[in-house]
């Protein structure tokens, strides 16, 4: 469904990918690891066009997104993403956070907006939110509703940027339950994660990245046992 070949982003002189390729299954869930300042952000970022990669290919669908011609905006329809510090509307409602882009960009009426809100709220065990502003919210329930709001796009994949990395210990779990249930039911995503154990647990696949290369692209039942690189073996040491 994803398709990345030789993807290069440099900022200036600094490169950040340096030619990465490889590919994303429909339904796959891929947790990207590695140490900070890889390029963990970026390469997820170049996938939704939040970076504009400096070279190579990335396929959506079958449609080459780094083509100039590609409307972005539609892209970003399709592929939803959850941040580390949630991005929610602060003015908005829980509700009107989920119902704005639906009405906004897909067109769906207030009601249609509403229900779908509403039926998502619920997935995610945060129905009895719905008219509370996010600042009212701990950052276990912020989370749970920027999911949601993703959601309700009805995107073809979603990228988590370190959606658990700014939570208090006692709400990381609840965020990755949503996620693992989310996981189940076949959605395609893409996770840059510390949480090893749910990598482990959850992901397909772990894409371990190490300044800008993607050095290791493995089950997570040989990643974690029998990881190949010198570098990965001193990342899971320091991890565990
Ligand atoms: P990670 O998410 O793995 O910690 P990032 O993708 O955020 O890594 O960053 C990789 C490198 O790119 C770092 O050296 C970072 O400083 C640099 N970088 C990231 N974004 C920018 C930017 N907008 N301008 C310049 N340098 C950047
Ligand atoms: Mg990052």
């Amino acid at each position: 469904m994803i398709k990345i070949e030789n993807l290069h982003k440099s900022y200036g002189k600094l490169d950040v990918l340096k030619g990465i390729s490889t590919t994303i299954a429909a339904g796959e869930v891929i947790a990207i690891i590695g140490p900070s300042g890889s390029g963990k952000s970026t390469f997820l970022r170049c996938l939704n066009l939040l970076e504009t990669p400096t070279m190579g290919t990335v396929w959506i669908n079958d449609q080459e997104i780094t083509n100039s011609k590609t409307d972005i905006g539609k892209v970003r329809q399709n592929v939803g993403m959850v941040f580390q510090h949630f991005h929610l509307f602060p003015h908005k409602t829980v509700l009107d956070n989920l119902t704005y882009a639906p009405m906004t960009v897909k067109g769906l009426s207030k009601h249609e907006a509403a229900e779908q809100a509403k039926s998502l709220l619920k997935k995610v065990g945060l129905l009895e939110k719905a008219a509370e502003y996010p600042n009212r919210l701990s950052g276990g329930q912020k989370q749970r509703v920027a999911i949601a709001r993703a959601l309700a796009m009805n995107p073809d994949v979603i990228l988590f940027d370190e959606p658990t990395s700014a939570l208090d210990p006692e709400m990381v779990k609840e965020v990755l339950e949503v996620m693992k249930d989310l996981a189940q039911t076949g959605m395609t995503m893409a996770i840059v994660t510390h949480e090893m154990g749910f990598a482990k647990e959850v992901a397909d696949r772990v894409l371990f990245l190490d300044e800008g290369n993607l050095v290791e692209d493995a089950p997570p039942s040989e990643f974690f046992t029998a990881p190949k690189t010198k570098r990965a073996q001193e990342f899971l040491e320091k991890m565990l």
